[in-house]
C-alpha cells in the first residue's frame, strides 16, 4: 500500500479522490495550481443527471455515484459545516416543437432502454409536463422524458466542502503549487516551481490540462483528451419558479441551452457544449470566450419556454473547456508502464456526476481492493480510443 500519495488537481474529481483517500487513512497531499474549483469545476452547472448521461451500460456507475452524493451531502454538512445544496429535483428532457423529426421516437427508445437497465425514467405528455413545471408553455414542446431521481448541487460549495474534508480527515491541501514535471525512477518525484514532492503514487486529476502534464511520460496520452467549449450564463435572481433540471435533447447554440436550472438562490443557469478545441493546449490557451449568439439564444429560450416571465436580465456569462474523450468515457486507472501513476480525467461533461464514485474507485485501486465496478472500459490506454481516432 503506498504511503505517500500526491493528487494533482483541485477540481471536483481531485478533491473527491483526495477526500476519499483521506477517509481511508491514506493522508494524501493535493496540489492545485490556482485555487480549489478554479478550473472547469468552478464553471459547472453541476447537475447530477443520470438520464441520457452517456451509454446505457454506464448506468450502474452513475446510479452509484449519485447515491454517494446524497450521502456525502449530509456527511459534509456535519463534518465541515458546508451545505452543498444537493437537491433531488428531477430532470425534464424536452423535445421542442421544432425539433427534427424522429427526435421524440429516439428519446422514447432511450427511455425504454434505460428503464430496462434499472433507471426510474418515463415519458410525459404535455399536461404532465405542465404539472411538473406549471410556468412552462407546453405548447412549445412535442413531448418530454422525466427522471425524478436526478439532482443538482452547488458546484463551488461541493468542491469547497470536499477540500475542507481532505484536511479534517488528515490530508494536506496545497494551493498555488503548479506541477511542472513528473519524474519516475522507481519512486515518483512531483516537481512544482518551488518544491519536489516524493511519492509512492501519483493521481493526476488535472482536467483538460492532464495531457500537457502526462505527454512527456506517454506520447499516446497527448491526444487522448479533447477540450470542448461549454458556455454558460446566469440570470438575475428570481423567485422559485423552476424546480427540476430542464434539458434539451438537441445540442447546439441555436437552442440556447442543453441544460438549465434554477439555483437555490434564484438564478437560472444555462449551458451548452459547442465546439472542440485542439488538444494539448497550454493552460492559458484553455480560456475560451462566450459568444453573443449564445446569450441571445439563451434569452430567446427563456421567453419561448416561459413567456409569462416577461423581461429577465442575464447578469453573468462565462465559458470553460470540458475534457472529452472520443468514446465519452473517463480515463480512469493506471498506466501499465508507469507503476504508481493513476489517471482520473476525461469527464466528457459529466465530471460532477461521476466524481464521488471515481474517488472510491481510485481508493480501491491504491488499497489493492477488488474494484466495485468493471474498470476495463475506462482504461487510459484502451484500444477503443485509438480505433475512434
Ligand atoms: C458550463 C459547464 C457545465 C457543466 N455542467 C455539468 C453538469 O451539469 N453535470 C456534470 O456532471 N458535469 C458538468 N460539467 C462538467 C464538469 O464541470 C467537469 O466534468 C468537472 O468539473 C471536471 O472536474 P475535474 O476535477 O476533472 O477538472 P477541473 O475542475 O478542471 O480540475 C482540474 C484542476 O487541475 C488544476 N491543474 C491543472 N494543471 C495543473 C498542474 N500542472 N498542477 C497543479 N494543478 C493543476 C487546475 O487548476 C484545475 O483546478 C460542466 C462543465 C461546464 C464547463
Amino acid at each position: 500500500m503506498p504511503e505517500r500519495i500526491v493528487v494533482v488537481g483541485g477540481g471536483v474529481v481531485g478533491c473527491a479522490i483526495a477526500a476519499q483517500l483521506a477517509d481511508e487513512g491514506l493522508a494524501p497531499t493535493l496540489l492545485e495550481a490556482r485555487g480549489i474549483a478554479a478550473g472547469v469545476s468552478g464553471a459547472s452547472l453541476a447537475a447530477i443527471v443520470r438520464h441520457l448521461a452517456g451509454p446505457v451500460d454506464e448506468l450502474p456507475f452513475v446510479l452509484d455515484s449519485t447515491a454517494l452524493w446524497a450521502s456525502l451531502a449530509s456527511r459534509l454538512r456535519d463534518e465541515v459545516g458546508i451545505d452543498i445544496e444537493f437537491d433531488t429535483c428531477g430532470q425534464l428532457r424536452l423535445v421542442e416543437r421544432d425539433a427534427p423529426d424522429g427526435e421524440l421516437v429516439e428519446l422514447e427508445t432511450i427511455v425504454e432502454a434505460e428503464r430496462e437497465a434499472g433507471l426510474d425514467v418515463t415519458m410525459l405528455d404535455r399536461s404532465h409536463v405542465e404539472h411538473q413545471v406549471p410556468l412552462l408553455d407546453a405548447s412549445t414542446i412535442k413531448g418530454a422524458s422525466w427522471c425524478p431521481g436526478d439532482a443538482k448541487l452547488n458546484a463551488l460549495l461541493a468542491c469547497r466542502a470536499l477540500a475542507a474534508a481532505i484536511v479534517t480527515r488528515g490530508g494536506q491541501l496545497l494551493v498555488g503549487e503548479r506541477v511542472v514535471r513528473l519524474e519516475y525512477d522507481g519512486a515518483w518525484r512531483v516537481r512544482t516551481a518551488s518544491t519536489v514532492f516524493e511519492a509512492d503514487a501519483v493521481v493526476v486529476a488535472a482536467g483538460p490540462w492532464t495531457p500537457a502534464l502526462l505527454a512527456p511520460l506517454n506520447e499516446r496520452l497527448s491526444t487522448a483528451l479533447w477540450p470542448k467549449r461549454a458556455q454558460c450564463c446566469a440570470t438575475a435572481c428570481l423567485p422559485p419558479l423552476i424546480a427540476p433540471v430542464i434539458s434539451s435533447v438537441s445540442v447546439g447554440i441555436s437552442l440556447g441551452y442543453t441544460q438549465l436550472h434554477q439555483t437555490r438562490h434564484g438564478e437560472i443557469l444555462f449551458n451548452t457544449v459547442v465546439d472542440a478545441i485542439d488538444p494539448g493546449l497550454a493552460e492559458e490557451e484553455l480560456q475560451p470566450a462566450v459568444e453573443l449568439d449564445f446569450l441571445v439564444a439563451s434569452a430567446r429560450t427563456l421567453s419561448r419556454l416561459f413567456p409569462s416571465l416577461g423581461v429577465v436580465r442575464v447578469l453573468r456569462s462565462w465559458a470553460a473547456c470540458e475534457a472529452w474523450t472520443r468514446d465519452h468515457r473517463f480515463l480512469l486507472g493506471p498506466l501499465p508502464e508507469l507503476p504508481g501513476l493513476l489517471i482520473a480525467a476525461g469527464d466528457s461533461g459529466t465530471g460532477f456526476l461521476r466524481a464521488p464514485l471515481i474517488g472510491r474507485l481510485i481508493a480501491e485501486m491504491l488499497l489493492g481492493r477488488a474494484p466495485s465496478h468493471d474498470l476495463r472500459p475506462y482504461a487510459p490506454t484502451r484500444r477503443e480510443l485509438e480505433e475512434a481516432a
